[in-house]
């Protein structure tokens, strides 16, 4: 059984960045993740990278291969309140990307030196007195390692987080998005706001010939009110052919300045596993890079107490997602609120028709 000093769950933009970061002088790393060569497993995603993370990846000095973004790039958001019927556009700086290129291309940066077992699915974690043994599956092997640490940077979901810390709660929704072949005249992006049937916002956008329409659900009975609200958009002129792909997963959505779960016992969580993800406008991969550089900090300058390091340095970035529970969330998502906003004209673009 090999034995490591710090095993990773989870390579996407969290575990991808803090394996990128620890320093292999001094850490013999593993890194476990169920997405294989073959992709056969793929984040479901807007796959939309917001400034804050284009600002990550410049303060990591990196720059983005031309072959993860995809047609088109699009400048403004067609926002539609379809309880006050209101529509208006708004400027948006986001890149358009493929989110699986963009995840293999942060794993492709890791250095040689760190273990990586793809197409790999974590099972079973126990704490032993030396650390922890993790039991996986490899291509349909049982495999064993063992480990000083465990970072969970398995997503929404988290396996570790499930495993180590099973009372924690953080807000939840299911994501429900659908890909369709793009038959609209022209590409667009879209948010939806309809309290009828979700708290949270859809999402629709067009992606290298394809249209995707998604959105963040209470958990029952997520699909109907996906459908419902289908049904309400092809209204308005959406057009939703036959399906080329459905996809389903959790995301969470933190309530409070406590609903971020860091872990504790030498288990760390970052990224979404730990609930760093904006509960106004779901965007995760900026949080997921910040969490992750910090707790790569904390390791290769070899602090003391770790957990106390991690819970004091990513204290500006809870503040700063709880603080749009107060000061961003009302304004979208208060009906009378929005209304108010989106009638003001602040902020909004006319485009041409
Ligand atoms: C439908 C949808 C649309 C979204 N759109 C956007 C967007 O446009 N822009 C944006 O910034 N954010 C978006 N988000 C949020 C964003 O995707 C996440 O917050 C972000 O990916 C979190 O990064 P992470 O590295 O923490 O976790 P993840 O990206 O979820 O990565 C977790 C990794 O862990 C692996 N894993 C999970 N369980 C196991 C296991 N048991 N064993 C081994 N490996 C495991 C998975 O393979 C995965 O690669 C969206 C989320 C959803 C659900």
């Amino acid at each position: 059984m090999k034995h490591f000093d710090i095993a990773i769950i989870g390579l996407g933009p969290a575990g991808a960045t803090l394996a990128r970061l620890l320093d292999g002088k001094f850490f013999r790393v593993a890194a476990i993740d169920k997405k294989g060569a073959d992709s056969s497993f793929q984040k479901p995603c807007g796959g939309l990278l917001a400034p804050d993370a284009q600002k990550e990846l410049a303060k990591f000095n990196l720059t983005l291969p031309k072959d993860i973004l995809v047609d088109p790039q699009i400048f403004s958001v067609k926002t539609i309140d379809l309880k006050n019927r209101i529509t208006k556009h708004y400027q948006r700086m986001y890149l358009n990307i493929d989110r699986s290129k963009f995840d293999s291309w942060l794993i492709s940066l890791i250095p040689k030196n760190v273990k990586i077992f793809k197409n790999s699915i974590c099972q079973y974690m126990l704490k032993t007195q030396r650390g922890f043994k993790i039991v996986f599956d490899e291509n349909g092997h049982k495999q064993e390692i063992t480990a000083d640490y465990v970072v969970g940077a398995d997503g929404a979901d988290s396996f570790v987080r499930r495993m180590f810390f099973p009372k924690f709660n953080i807000r939840k929704y299911t994501a429900v998005q659908q890909w369709f072949k793009d038959e609209h005249q022209k590409p667009f992006y879209s948010c939806i706001l309809d309290p009828e049937n979700t708290d949270c916002y859809s999402w629709a956008l067009s992606k290298d010939g394809h249209f995707i329409f998604g959105g963040a659900y209470p958990v029952s009975n997520s699909r109907e009110k996906f459908e419902r609200q289908k049904e309400k958009l092809s209204e308005l002129g959406f057009k939703f052919p036959e399906p080329v792909k459905t996809e389903a997963c959790m995301i969470l959505r933190p309530n409070s300045f406590t609903e971020f779960c860091l872990g504790g016992g030498n288990v760390f969580l970052i990224g979404e596993a730990a609930g760093f993800i904006s509960p106004s406008s779901l965007e995760g991969i900026s949080s997921a890079f910040k969490t992750a550089k910090i707790l790569g900090d904390i390791f290769n300058k070899h602090k003391e107490n770790k957990h106390r390091a991690y819970a004091s340095a990513s204290r500006g970035l809870r503040f700063k997602l709880a603080a749009k529970l107060i000061f961003k969330c009302p304004f979208i998502y208060d009906s009378a609120f929005r209304k108010a906003v989106m009638n003001s004209g602040i902020k909004t673009i006319r485009t041409e028709e």
